[in-house]
């Protein structure tokens, strides 16, 4: 079976779930191969081989940690050259969007990003993408080369498949040009506890009906165990972080559900969410935009519905 290329997003060794879904997806295309660059593939291994990964291609992280994504990309296309991959997955954040437009230059292959559905089709690899801020739908194809596929988080569940996990070392030439920007610092995010917003499988957000007051859209995300977002008038205000920002110029989510409090559904705020598979929105305006796409609609007051959701949970949770 043909290999399929999936680009492993980790820290030290822990595997991050997009990584999970992308070997899930790789398995309808051909035959996952995971492509692990860095320190810690003891922590991985196991972890990609119960995803399906039947080879893992084990590059070491000199000359290519320290750099941004140009080495990244330079690993990928001399795989690429070698294994004649069926397909190449990459995760859709910024950084592999970059990664994955790199090698689609490098090996003269089509590249889609943000793809949230990938399958085979007609013996070719076929996605869907969400557009034109989730008004459209676009199913589209790779016409020349390699395909090169950006994955949006969330685009489907994990699923478990014994892999071989097969290490095969791999000693890339990383050119000196890929060099030329360097990592001087790295400081961690401070932690909020709670899951990525771009990976969370659910994410309540508040917007300017919260009044600048968060502490019930955080209960009910910790009783969910969510990651917790915000209405762009919600960070303008100050309200919360702008990192926390969903919609067009915020951070693109797709989770399995998606609470919106206080927030009337403008345009710009449903590009950003508008592809999660459940939603529900809390709003005292029964005429506000976001109930045109809900699943589940609660006409209130969030104060007074999201403490008692938060508390039905609880004791559904005993
Ligand atoms: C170029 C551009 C880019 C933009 N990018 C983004 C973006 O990325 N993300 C984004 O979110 N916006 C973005 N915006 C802004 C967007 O147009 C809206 O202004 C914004 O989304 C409104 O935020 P909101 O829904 O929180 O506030 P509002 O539109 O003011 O809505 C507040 C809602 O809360 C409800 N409400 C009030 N009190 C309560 C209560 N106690 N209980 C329940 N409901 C209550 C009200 O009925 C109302 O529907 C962008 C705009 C532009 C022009």
């Amino acid at each position: 079976m043909t290999e399929v290329l999936v680009l492993v997003d980790h820290v030290d060794g822990q595997v991050a779930k997009t990584t999970f879904e992308l070997l899930t997806l790789a398995a309808r295309l051909g035959e996952p191969s995971a492509v692990f660059i860095g320190d810690g593939l003891d922590t991985a291994k196991p972890a990609l081989a119960q995803y399906g990964a039947a080879k893992i291609y084990a590059v070491p992280g000199t000359d290519i940690d320290d750099y941004l994504v140009v080495p990244v990309a330079e690993v990928l296309a001399q795989l690429v050259e070698s294994a004649s991959p069926a397909a190449v997955l990459v995760s859709s954040s910024a950084h592999g969007k970059e990664i994955g437009a790199r090698l689609a230059v490098k090996t003269g292959s089509g590249l889609i990003t943000d793809a949230v559905d990938v399958r085979s089709e007609d013996g070719g690899v076929a996605t869907t993408q969400s557009v034109f801020a989730g008004s459209y739908t676009v199913d589209a194809v790779v016409t020349q080369g390699t395909p090169i596929v950006t994955v949006k988080p969330n685009s489907c569940a994990p699923e478990q498949r014994e892999g071989a996990g097969a290490v095969e070392e791999v000693t890339p030439q990383i050119s000196e040009g890929a060099k030329s920007a360097r990592i001087v610092e790295r400081r961690e995010k401070q932690k909020s506890g709670r899951p990525e917003l771009t990976e969370a499988a659910i994410v309540v957000s508040g917007g300017r009906g919260t009044a600048g007051d968060f502490s019930a859209v955080e209960n009910l995300a910790d009783a969910l165990g969510a990651a917790v977002g915000a209405s762009r008038a919600a960070v303008d205000a100050g309200w919360y972080p702008h990192t926390s920002q969903v919609g067009q110029t915020g951070k693109q989510v797709s989770p399995q559900l998606y609470v919106a409090c206080g927030i009337s559904g403008a345009i710009q705020h449903r590009a950003g969410m508008q592809t999660s598979k459940t939603i529900i929105a809390i709003n005292k305006d029964e005429e506000a935009p976001i109930f045109e796409l809900v699943d589940f609609g609660v006409v209130g007051d969030l104060f007074a519905v999201l403490p008692q959701a938060t508390d039905e949970i609880g004791t559904a949770k005993g």
